[in-house]
């Protein structure tokens, strides 16, 4: 975590009456006076939603949407990605553009076939399925629904997707909602028998890390003081050692952090659960604290971080066909409905060669792979499994998850915005009809939903998996859902399985993850497995596609990359 962050992080809870500003100095009378006016205060706001200049957000049910926030001037991150495209582009041209076939149309590989394209280079873009997006991929039933591999949020703290579409001038099509993180309150109810949330609202006036602070303060349904206190002691030793100690945390699991640095098992019940599911599909006894730390870093580091968005549709039509556009209009080729099945190598261990499933053989100057793990494992020539870079990725494998598409004959009460269903069996969910254009209805709820963790579920009938996920949902919607039927009725399902999705983040995993450049002159990789400081995330694929593009245009431009007529990528 960055030092800044856990400094104030600490200095706030070390130091109470430092928060004077927004309560009286006397610590004690200070505590009682913002539990009492916080409490009273969130009880009024998620009545009727708040409309000021400090918090601004939509009542439940009532849909909003808010500008796009001005992340260019708030995170240097922001400039570094823009500033990382125009390096891309300004490259020096090779005599002639090297032809590459990248191998994968998830967001990795488009991002990758767009910055090449932007690199004077000449990608061909081979996607098994016919479907552009990989795990943002989604289709149309037979009523014309749309079904996605998952629900996908998009983050302030995203910088090279947010970049892409500035680049893509498509930045319209992103509905970024009120900047607030929202929690289910399990078996608790308001006044009118509807689920009760609790809010963290970032307020709007406050640069970071300061609007992240208040915004813990404030909340005090899910923690008391003392427990924020010594989170706030726990990240004492990653104020003082900083990024080191950040990756040194690898080794641990959420859970183990917690212990050693004498955490209240209270904040990992209440909060950890909650977003280590939301983070990675697993729980805290599993996943790496490097991946808590790393969110937490870029969350409260940059004023908008944490601020999401959902894209207005489909990712397919909305966001994967454009990338596609872009480098296709450059002189790029897309093909579809093209399963790579073996890579052939010379005896020099190079790429000569991608056999396909029907049997025909591409072949290019260089190849980029950004199949997921897995099959990428599995489809390794057998003389590079002994290269230390490969025998890596046995450490890495794809964990399970299930995203679960529910239609309601009604209209439901919730929030226009991603909500955390903090219960045993859900990670987060939105209700589409809301939150996103392209879903839009105005008499019907589409529930989207995470089942994580999946592992012991992922195998069993979707009857049962329907079935677990309904009993959640009346805890979730105690007054307008029914066991005896009465209520909002389920009128269609869609499960969606995916047995193998990013890789699983448990502690000591960063040492396996590759970097974009492999020991094969003519081989790179991408994907969001790949090292990047993104996690294993649309921004992670997008960034990692992005290094890809630059590390081969450099190779490129070296004359490293043996060029399939022999002859060298002279510089122009
Ligand atoms: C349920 C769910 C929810 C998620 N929610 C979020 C979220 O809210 N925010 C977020 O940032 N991230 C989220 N993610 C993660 C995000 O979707 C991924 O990190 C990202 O999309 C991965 O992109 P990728 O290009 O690395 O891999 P993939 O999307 O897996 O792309 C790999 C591509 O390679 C193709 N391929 C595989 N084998 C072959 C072959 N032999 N020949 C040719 N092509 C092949 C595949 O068909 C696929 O299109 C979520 C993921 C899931 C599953």
């Amino acid at each position: 975590m960055a030092p800044t962050t856990c400094a104030v992080v600490a200095t706030l809870s070390l130091f109470p009456c430092l928060t004077s500003a927004f309560v009286p100095l006397n610590p004690r009378a200070g505590i009682d006076v913002v539990r009492r006016s916080a409490v009273a205060r969130t009880r009024a706001r998620r009545a009727d939603g708040v409309s000021s200049m400090i918090f601004d957000y939509p009542p439940q049910g009532v849909r909003k949407d808010y500008p796009r926030p001005p992340l260019e001037e708030t995170s240097q991150n922001q400039r570094d990605a823009a500033s990382f495209s125009q390096a891309i582009a300004d490259l020096p041209r090779t005599e002639r553009p090297l032809k590459v076939a990248v191998i994968g149309a998830g967001l990795a590989g488009l991002s990758c076939a767009k910055y090449l394209s932007d690199a004077g280079h000449k990608p061909i873009v081979l996607e098994a399925r016919d479907v552009l997006g990989g795990k943002v991929s989604a289709w149309q039933d037979k009523d014309g629904d749309w079904v996605e591999t998952g629900l996908h949020i998009f983050f302030g703290a995203y910088p090279n997707v947010n970049q892409m579409f500035k680049e893509l001038d498509i930045e319209d099509r992103l509905q970024w909602k009120s900047h607030s993180m929202i929690f289910a309150m399990p078996g608790q109810q308001t006044e009118d028998g509807f689920q009760r949330f609790s809010r963290f609202d970032f307020p709007a006036l406050l640069p970071a890390p300061l609007n992240g602070l208040v915004a813990i303060l404030l909340n005090n349904d899910m923690l008391s003081f003392p427990e924020k206190l010594q989170f706030g002691i726990g990240l004492i030793p990653a104020i003082l050692f900083g990024q080191r100690y950040v990756e040194e945390c690898d080794e641990l699991t959420v859970t183990e952090w917690m212990k050693k640095q004498g955490v209240p098992d209270r904040v990992n019940d209440e909060v950890f659960i909650a977003m280590a599911k939301a983070l990675n599909f697993i729980d805290p006894d599993n996943l790496s604290m490097t991946v808590v730390l790393t969110a937490l870093n870029r969350f409260l580091q940059e004023t908008h971080g944490s601020k999401m968005a959902f894209l207005d549709g489909p990712p397919p039509t909305r966001l994967c066909q454009p990338m596609a556009d872009y480098m296709l209009a450059r002189g790029g080729e897309l093909r579809m409905k093209q399963r790579i099945s073996k890579i052939l190598v010379h005896d020099d261990k190079t790429v000569k060669g991608l056999q396909m499933q029907d049997g025909s053989i591409v072949e290019a100057d260089a190849y980029v792979s950004t199949m997921p793990v897995d099959p990428l494992k599995l489809m390794l020539p057998e003389e590079w499994k002994q290269l230390p870079y490969f025998q890596k990725l046995e450490g890495l494998r794809g964990v399970p998850v299930i995203n679960i598409h529910m239609w309601f004959d009604r209209k439901l009460t919730t929030v226009d915005h991603l909500l955390f269903s903090r219960s045993p069996l859900l990670s987060v969910y939105a209700d589409m009809s809301l939150t996103c254009k392209g879903y839009r209805d105005d008499d019907k709820s589409m529930l989207e939903l995470v089942f994580a963790p999946a592992k012991e579920w992922i195998g069993r009938p979707d009857s049962e998996i329907i079935e677990a996920t309904m009993e959640e949902l009346y805890r979730l919607f105690p007054n307008e859902m029914n066991r005896d039927g009465s209520g909002a009725r389920l009128v269609k399902v869609a499960v969606v399985k995916t047995p193998l999705s990013v890789y699983e983040a448990t502690a000591g995993r960063e040492l396996y993850r590759p970097v974009q450049t492999s020991p094969i002159p003519n081989f790179f990789l991408a994907g969001c497995f790949t090292k990047q400081k993104y996690l294993a995330s649309m921004e992670g694929a997008t960034f990692s596609g992005k290094l890809a593009a630059k590390a081969l245009a450099d190779a490129a431009l070296a004359e490293t990359v043996p060029l399939k007529d022999g002859q060298a990528a002279m510089a122009a």
